[in-house]
């Protein structure tokens, strides 16, 4: 980065957005901040303005296009989360301007559009996601490579029994053993939805195929993934479990600094690392994905809006742990697939099933 990179982030009052403005605080000379836009809290966003002196704050939905009509801008850091992320990045898109992506709904539902345009646009989309991030990293020639092995941490049930998964409170759900993250996410993590949603998103980053991205459980998140080249040559990306390297690496990509590099890696302390096969039987989430990936059009933004208003039942206290993923895939089922849809189709599917989910929760319970 031979000058200040100007970057605005979509975001900057969540868990992404946070951690990407202490990381952009060791990197000042490095960047200089459009705008920032946060969801809900006020007071946390002019906390923010008053520190790091972006050109224009933005609170809530509407002023999101601004932003991303704004050439000003080099980079847009998309790092909130909902389906929210999505017509701004498309914009950004159409406007030229790179994207750091951290927002999963923008792939899982609207993955072919916004590859296409991004190609169309000449656009770098650069993934925040550390399994992603470490794709990105190991890649050197795609057309060599063969595979995609994404790891999965298995969250706080990986060894617990169905019986105590199924029966899990909010609090247990929440309680991840590696990663600190929004609760939404931390919940797709314990149902293994969000490996699920890595998937799709991992098929429209880097063009594979289904069955050439597999999944293996890794409790350690030493490892944030890998790929396998034609020979036979496995590439992983290693480091400890922190969101500030990938969220460094895709703002300041293709260069790389030490900005907020804690502590050195040791192969020594960290002794060894376990992997395993992922139970599919106690996590169908993963095979529903996979399905939803294959059958393409809108199965994947028909699943992504199941599952979290699934979600957000569980967080309220409505459904169990478990129903999340009976009811996705009840509401799943009885889906028709729009095959090519358009953005407001996607749109349209979001919407109705949301509201069928509602229904159906309503009902059971
Ligand atoms: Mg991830």
């Amino acid at each position: 980065m031979d000058k200040k990179r100007k970057i605005s982030i979509i975001g900057s009052t969540g868990s992404i957005g946070t951690q990407a403005l202490e990381v952009i605080d060791k990197l000042q000379d490095k960047f200089e901040i459009i705008a920032l836009a946060g969801g809900h809290n006020e007071k946390l966003l002019s906390e923010q303005a008053a520190k790091f002196n972006p050109k224009y704050t933005v609170l809530g939905e509407a002023g999101l296009e601004r932003i991303c009509n704004d050439k000003e801008n080099d980079i847009i850091l998309v790092a909130c989360s909902g389906k929210i992320g999505l017509r701004p990045t498309l914009k950004a898109i159409e406007n030229g301007i790179d994207i750091a992506l951290a927002n999963k709904e923008t792939l899982v539902m609207a993955g072919d559009i916004v590859m296409k345009k991004a190609k169309e646009h000449n656009v770098n989309i650069v993934p925040v996601d550390s399994e992603h991030c470490a794709i990105h990293q190991c890649i050197k020639d795609i057309s060599q490579v063969d595979k995609l092995i994404i790891t999965a941490s298995g969250g706080p049930f990986l060894h617990k029994s169905l019986e105590e998964m199924k029966n899990a409170s909010v609090k247990e759900a929440l309680a991840h053993p590696r990663w600190h993250m929004g609760k939404k996410i931390t919940v797709d993590s314990a149902t293994l939805m969000n490996k699920g949603l890595e998937i799709i998103e991992a098929h429209h980053l880097f063009g594979f195929d289904y069955d050439k991205i597999e999944v293996v459980v890794h409790p350690q998140s030493i490892v944030h993934s890998a790929i396998e080249y034609v020979d036979g040559s496995v590439i992983a990306q290693l480091g400890l479990p922190s969101m500030h390297i990938p969220i460094q690496y895709a703002i300041t990509y293709p260069d790389r600094f030490e900005g907020i590099k804690s502590k050195s890696f040791s192969f020594a302390e960290i002794a060894h690392l376990d992997f395993e096969k992922p139970d599919f039987e106690k996590f169908p989430t993963v095979k529903l994905a996979y399905h939803a990936g294959k059958t393409g059009g809108t199965a994947t933004a028909c699943l992504n809006a199941a599952n979290e208003e699934a979600v957000f039942a569980f967080l309220d206290g409505k459904i169990k742990l478990y129903e999340i993923y009976e009811i996705t895939q009840k509401i799943y089922d009885t889906h028709k697939v729009i095959q090519n849809p358009t953005i407001d189709e996607i749109f349209e599917v979001d919407k109705e099933i949301r509201e069928q989910t509602k229904e159906y929760i309503a009902k059971i319970h």
